[in-house]
């Protein structure tokens, strides 16, 4: 056991103190007595000393007591540790009780001590610095590390010691320290770097002010993007460096309401160059709730801004003519009405535009679309005003007018420039329009009536014979209404099957017997009654349903005729009409072969009955059409004829077998001109070799001057009306009981 300071004093002293008295005891009767006299005083005078040694002695000890409860006091005060090392023994002491306790290692691999304490990426580098100072090359130990603490995890310390004793040979001997926890100030440092690094790295520009708007520093992506040093803005004026200042005012009240304000901001760069740029400035509040600081960040939003401008030009702009397109129509059109003022919007479309993309292809449509485009553009009435649609559809938005004589003219204008030639790939085209103009407020309430009206009046323009304007009328709606009944009633009637057939007969003028039929369309209604075709066909070519119409005639016709052909009561043709979307079909004859096989009639028992207008629409192409239909053995009419262009340079081109005329020349016989007009025709059709079919005959006068011009067929209200396949088979069955008769009277 080691002895302590204060038994050796006291042992010292009790040692003086005896020893005198001793020796004099010793040498009793060899001294006088003034010698024991001496000796006893010399033993006083020791434990005098000794007891004055003794008191010393605590105070040294309070005041050391003392003095470690302040040292202990101050580091608890700052948060650090104490540890002392002794350096020969390999004892370290720590008064830390958030770190492992402290193993005795003396071990010259525990360098340093406890090192297994020590993070192993820390190790070397703390072993190091150690070293060096215990080397003497340092003037005290500092180093920042990780170590263990009681639940296992790794926190940060900083470590700070100082060499305090030498041993004999001059090494160190001890060693000691504090150990300051800095986890949370490391933290707060990773932190703060991070942040740091991140402000300088980040794309936006980031400026920081204080309180009066100066400028406390920028990051690089200011210089980068402003093009302005940073050294060159430090303590500037914010709306001197980058704002305009006119914002300020309005910027400080939004920051003092709302804390934070953001627009959309113009800039120059320094080099001059315009940017554009999202500038966002917020407050930065200290913790006791006052504003310390502004920050403003902003990003480079001009190639943004030109992407979306580029968007938005290809969203509002039709991309063929250049022109604003639909939704911009729309948005225009909505905003006038909502103006309350008076408008008016002229629609139009091109007459027959769909012939010329047909016959000369898309591309030189498109090519011509452009050409007009253009050329209207270019005239300073309908600059700003023009609009497409969509296909050859454009609109005319005449803003803050209703004065009819100026729209008027401005639609005759409109008409005239339109119909000046235009040449497309050695082409000069003449092209008309037809236009309908609605006004506003008048004609419609909201945009979508408006341009629906406006439609409206188009349409009956083209149906007046186009290249012309209309305006819009009442009238023309109800028309509208009914147009979308009867539309609805054929799709529903296409669908429950009630679209039939009637026959009506064609009779020999010279034998009076029947030779073949007319097959025409009825809708036959829920209720019982017959719709005749004139009300629903033109609607029906209109939306296209006369395709499927047509199938279904067709294939009834094919049907009855062959069951007839088989019962013995018929040997002739059946005229099947074809309408022109039907006939423009590009699977026409698949349709017409398929339907025969389906209903096994032979080719040779079907006669196609074709209008003028429909081959006179793309002759080539019709011709075509009609060598593979003739190739069938499929014979082919032409039907009301005269009504139409009578190209007599194309009707000897066209392959057809049949002529027929129409029944406004046979109720115009009754007149020596009609009459010629007739002989005339025949001749022609007699010449190309063509029978030739008079319709609407009614009366016999018209059938003996018909026989009279050598015409071959009679179909009229003379011999029968169209029937229905019942009535119609009633029919056959009493012509082959005359026929019948005929033979037996001839035979007899
Ligand atoms: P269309 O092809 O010229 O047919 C002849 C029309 O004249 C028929 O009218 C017929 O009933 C009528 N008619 C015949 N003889 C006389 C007469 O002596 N006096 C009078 N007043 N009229 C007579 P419908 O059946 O009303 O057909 C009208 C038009 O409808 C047809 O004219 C044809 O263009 C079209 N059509 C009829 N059925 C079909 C069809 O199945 N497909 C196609 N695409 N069109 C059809
Ligand atoms: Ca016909
Ligand atoms: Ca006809």
């Amino acid at each position: 056991m080691a002895i302590k300071p204060k038994n050796i004093i006291i042992i010292s002293a009790f040692l003086l103190g005896i020893l005198p008295f001793g020796l004099s005891a010793l040498s009793w009767h060899a001294v006088e007595p003034y010698s024991l006299s001496i000796a006893l005083l010399c033993s006083c005078g020791a434990l005098l000393l000794a007891h004055i040694s003794i008191v010393k002695m605590r105070r040294y000890q309070q005041k050391l007591e003392q003095s470690e409860e302040q040292l202990r006091l101050s580091l608890w005060g700052s948060g650090d540790e104490l540890w002392d090392w002794k350096i020969s023994s390999g004892q370290l002491y720590r008064s830390s009780t958030w770190l492992n306790p402290v193993a005795f290692l003396p071990d010259a691999d525990d360098f340093p001590p406890n090192k297994q304490q020590i993070h192993p990426q820390d190790q070397a580098r703390v072993c190091l610095l150690l070293q060096q100072h215990l080397d003497g090359k340092t003037d005290y130990f500092e180093a920042t590390y990780r170590l263990k603490t009681t639940d296992q995890s790794w926190t940060w310390v900083l470590d700070r010691g100082k060499v305090v004793a030498f041993a004999d040979n001059g090494k160190p001997s001890r060693m000691t320290g504090t150990l300051k926890n800095i986890q949370q100030l490391k933290q707060t440092e990773e932190q703060l770097q991070l942040f740091a690094r991140c402000l300088h790295n980040i794309s936006d520009a980031v400026v920081i002010c204080d309180t009066d708007l100066i400028i406390l520093d920028v990051n690089p992506s200011f210089t980068q993007i402003t093009g302005k040093q940073r050294q060159d803005v430090l303590q500037q004026r914010f709306e001197l460096t980058l704002y305009p200042s006119r914002f300020m005012q309005e910027i400080r009240k939004k920051l003092a309401d709302n804390g934070s304000w953001t627009d959309e901001i113009e800039e120059q760069r320094q080099n001059g160059e315009v940017y554009q740029a999202e500038l966002t400035i917020d407050q930065i509040k200290d913790e006791q709730g006052h504003v310390s600081q502004y920050v403003a960040v902003f990003s480079d939003i001009t190639e943004r801004k030109l992407r979306e401008a580029e968007l938005h030009r290809l969203a509002s702009s039709d991309t063929l003519t250049g022109l604003p397109n639909r939704t911009i129509f729309m948005q225009r059109l909505r905003t006038l009405v909502d103006s309350r003022s008076e408008h008016a919007l002229l629609v139009f479309d091109l007459d027959n535009f769909k012939k010329i993309n047909d016959s000369l292809g898309h591309e030189l449509g498109d090519t011509l679309l452009c050409k007009l485009a253009s050329r209207l553009s270019q005239h300073s009435s309908y600059r700003d005003k023009l609009f497409r649609l969509g296909g050859d559809e454009f609109a005319l938005l005449l803003e803050q007018t209703n004065d009819l004589a100026f729209i008027t003219s401005l639609a005759k204008d409109l008409l005239a420039k339109i119909n000046q030639p235009i040449q497309v790939q050695r082409h000069d085209l003449a092209i008309t329009s037809s236009i309908g103009i609605v006004l506003f407020p008048e004609d419609g309430a909201d945009p979508q009536a408006l341009l629906r009206n406006a439609d409206t009046a188009m349409y009956h323009a083209k149906s007046q014979g186009a290249n012309r304007y209309l305006f819009f009328n009442d009238s023309m709606n109800k028309q509208a209404v009914k147009r979308l009944q009867i539309e609805n009633l054929i799709r529903y009637g296409l669908k429950e099957d009630y679209f039939v057939v009637h026959y009506q007969p064609k009779m020999d003028i010279v034998t009076g017997q029947l030779v073949g039929m007319e097959a025409l369309v009825r809708f036959n209604t829920p209720q019982g009654g017959l719709v005749s075709p004139a009300s629903f066909i033109p609607v029906a070519e209109e939306t296209g349903q006369i395709i499927e119409i047509g199938e279904v005639v067709l294939r009834k016709a094919c049907r009855d005729v062959k069951a007839w052909i088989d019962q013995g009561l018929f040997h002739g043709r059946v005229a099947v009409n074809l309408s022109s979307r039907q006939f423009s079909l590009p699977f026409l004859c698949e349709l017409i072969d398929d339907t025969l096989q389906q209903t096994e009639l032979p080719s040779y028992h079907l006669e196609l009955e074709i209008t003028e207008g429909t081959v006179m629409q793309s002759p080539p192409q019709a011709i075509e059409t009609m060598k593979k239909l003739r190739a069938r053995g499929i014979h082919l009419a032409m039907d009301d004829f005269g009504t139409g262009y009578s190209s007599l340079a194309y009707l000897k081109q066209f392959p057809l077998n049949t002529l027929k005329i129409d029944k406004a020349f046979i109720d115009d016989m009754n007149n020596a001109r009609g009459r010629n007009m007739v002989d005339t025709i025949m001749t022609i059709a007699h010449n190309l070799n063509l029978s030739v079919v008079a319709e609407g005959v009614e009366q016999q006068a018209q059938l003996e001057m018909l026989r009279k011009l050598r015409c071959d067929v009679i179909q009229g209200y003379y011999y029968s009306k169209p029937l229905n396949a019942a009535d119609f088979y009633q029919f056959l069955l009493q012509q082959k009981q005359q026929r019948a008769k005929v033979m037996a009277v001839a035979i007899s």
